[in-house]
């Protein structure tokens, strides 16, 4: 058996297509990791609704595999939770806010932090990486370009010490294909999405920021600070691809009707 997950992985790797396995995942969570006010959307979508706020979601998501448990991005800082109006950015003029810690999340669900063996996010803006070192034993999966892009300040975007393994592409990170991390560069150096193969719900694709919210998604826009524009359309139609050819739905981690309807724990996906 071992030796037909080893060569189908391999036929995969030859047609440079994503491996379709056996799923060893049973169970993936939709964590409120916070909340974001901002006063004008177009900041998302150059020259439309321009003026006009938005409310965006902000989630975490926890995927319990055989191996153990996997958490794709961490959300706001989880001391935020104690600001009941939230903290404005005096650069955005965002509003964020987080109703609960990831923390107590986790543990209504009888999942300690030490118990989460691995994680990944998809990139290294704040409402992502707020809790990556609630997490200290974890292993990181994250892009090599993400990894040594230095913070505007030239600072380490993580602490040194945090084990990590630098990504140059996509990665099966059970190696059955259940939970692969997909390059998709271009809202940062090395931005990059998830897809998870669920039993009963099928194939998910993480967005990450890969597109903020459906409209954007729908007219393929490109948010003005984005790192790079070219590798961000490039992105978009990767995923699209991949949704096509796996039959795939796209979860968008900010957009706030999506996430409204998606169920909540102790609910979960299988
Ligand atoms: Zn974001």
């Amino acid at each position: 058996m071992r030796t037909i997950v080893i060569a189908i992985a391999a036929a995969a790797a030859v047609c440079g297509s994503l491996p379709a396995a056996a799923a060893g995942v049973d169970k993936l969570y939709v964590l409120d990791c916070g909340h974001i006010s901002a006063t004008d959307q177009s900041r998302w979508s150059p020259g439309v609704n321009v003026g006009v706020p938005i409310e965006l979601s902000d989630n975490c998501y926890l995927i319990h595999h055989a191996q153990g448990w996997f958490l794709w991005d961490t959300g706001l800082p989880d001391a935020l939770a104690a600001l009941p109006d939230g903290a404005k950015d005096p650069n955005t003029g965002f509003v964020t806010k987080r109703a609960k810690t990831l923390a107590s999340e986790l543990d209504a669900l009888g999942v300690k932090a030490s118990d989460v063996k691995a994680m990944a996010i998809s990139h290294t803006h704040p409402d992502h990486v707020g809790n990556v070192e609630e997490f200290p034993q974890a292993m990181l999966y994250v892009q090599k370009a993400e990894y040594d892009w230095p913070n505007a300040n030239g600072t380490p975007r993580f602490k040194p010490e945090h084990p990590v393994t630098k990504l140059e592409g996509d990665h099966d990170v059970f190696g059955d294909g259940s939970v692969v991390i997909i390059s998709t560069p271009g809202h940062t150096p090395g931005h990059q999405s998830l897809l998870v193969r669920l039993p009963k719900t099928g194939v998910v694709v993480l967005s990450g920021d890969a597109a903020h919210f459906k409209a954007n998604w729908d007219n393929r826009r490109v948010p003005g600070p984005n790192f790079n524009k070219e590798q961000t359309l490039a992105s978009m139609q990767r995923i699209a691809d991949v949704l096509a050819k796996e039959h795939g739905q796209l979860w968008i981690n900010h957009d706030q009707p999506q996430t409204d309807a998606q169920k909540k724990p102790p609910d979960y996906y299988d």
